[in-house]
């Protein structure tokens, strides 16, 4: 066990014996529910603290958190207590919920060039706890700022469904413990179809977004590596039988790069994908973000607009997401724990 969120209510009654039946719910409503650290859940004696904080030492150490967009995005990044491998986490606040989005793994074996995590190869799985701490750290910070932490996204470093075990063993804490519903739970996968059917085997409908960003076989092989395993039409077959199981919509992931997947010819590829699902597939476009090993462009913003114009032309949802924390290198696929921060304050484009 590597993490005091990793333990169960047994493992913690275990460490408890001798207290009263009542103290196995303080620990977990101080845990769960007030977000304290365990020498902060004042409900306990201080030796029943003292005993919970020997008994499970962090998991995460924080290195640094950096602050943009006015504060209101920070990105904290961790090191493992096993060997301090370094691991992000972003937290966003927008009027009236917050949003955190978690690794899942440090590092990521997927290979996607574009991508500052998959550039840096992939190091091991985080554990369920390892996980739900990010999550717990997350919501705490929130609260400071009296808000509430709303939404989880499994779309930070790592691919989610190549450690799917540990990824539902965190849905569960979060749903059951933490009680946010499965509907504001989104897991993001590059789509690795056997993990993707595992998932739809699961109890509950959280929502899928796939990282698909390119619509032919040719072009995806190349942008996303794991599609020459599993191609488009196996993937869409796996969509197809998540949506018969969930009946929730599949959101498709779009990075638009400059020239190479932001032409006419894409979209109406991408609207034919989403056409194939019911109900229809909803698209998400965000410019590719900058990162050290991929000398390609994003598409400018007047360039997203017309591909997202085009995509409503032919019937298809879009939204353009509005890049937040590039000046700290929090965006989409720049997280590759242990650069520098670069100073480089580009301007994102607004929801
Ligand atoms: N491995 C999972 C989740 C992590 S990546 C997945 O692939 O979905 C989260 C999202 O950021 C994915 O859609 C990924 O393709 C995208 N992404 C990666 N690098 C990016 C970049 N440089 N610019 C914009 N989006 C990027």
């Amino acid at each position: 066990m590597t993490s005091l969120y990793d333990a169960s209510r047994e493992d913690i009654a275990g460490l408890l014996s001798g207290q009263p039946a009542f103290r196995l719910k303080q620990v977990w409503e101080g845990l769960y529910t007030q977000f304290a650290e365990p020498s902060q859940i004042l409900t306990l004696p201080g030796t029943v603290r003292e005993e919970l904080a020997h008994g499970f030492p962090n998991s995460l150490n924080l290195t640094t958190a950096s602050v943009s967009d006015k504060g209101d995005t920070i990105k904290f990044l961790w090191s493992l207590a096993d060997g301090g491998h370094p691991i992000e986490t972003v937290l966003m606040h927008y009027k009236e919920r917050a949003t955190v989005c978690v690794s899942t793994q440090a590092g990521c074996a997927m290979a996607c060039g574009f991508c500052a995590t998959g550039q840096a190869g992939f190091t091991r799985h985080l554990s369920v706890g390892e996980i739900v701490e990010q999550v717990v750290y997350a919501a705490r910070e929130s609260a400071k700022r009296k808000q509430r932490l709303a939404n989880v996204v499994f779309m930070g470093m790592g691919e989610p469904l190549a450690n799917e075990e540990a990824v539902w063993g965190a849905v569960e804490r979060i749903h059951g413990d933490i009680g946010l519903s499965a509907r504001h739970l989104t897991i993001s996968t590059v789509g690795i179809v056997p993990g993707i059917r595992k998932l739809a085997s699961r109890p509950l409908p959280v929502n899928l977004a796939v990282s698909l960003h390119a619509a032919r076989d040719v072009l995806r092989d190349e942008l996303v590596p794991i599609n020459k395993r599993y191609p488009i039409n196996e993937l869409m077959q796996a969509c197809r039988d998540y949506l018969d199981n969930k009946n929730r919509r599949i959101s498709f992931e779009w990075a638009m790069i400059d020239g190479i997947n932001d032409q006419p010819r894409d979209a109406r590829e991408l609207a034919q994908l989403c056409g194939q699902l019911t109900p229809s597939a909803h698209v998400n476009l965000i410019p590719l973000n900058p990162t050290p090993g991929w000398p390609t462009k994003g598409t400018s913003a007047a360039g997203v607009r017309a591909f997202a114009q085009q995509l409503e032309d032919l019937g298809v949802n879009v939204t353009v997401r509005r890049n937040r924390g590039t000046d700290i290198d929090a965006a989409c696929g720049q997280l590759a724990a242990g650069q520098p921060v670069r100073l480089t304050n580009r301007r994102g484009i607004e929801e």
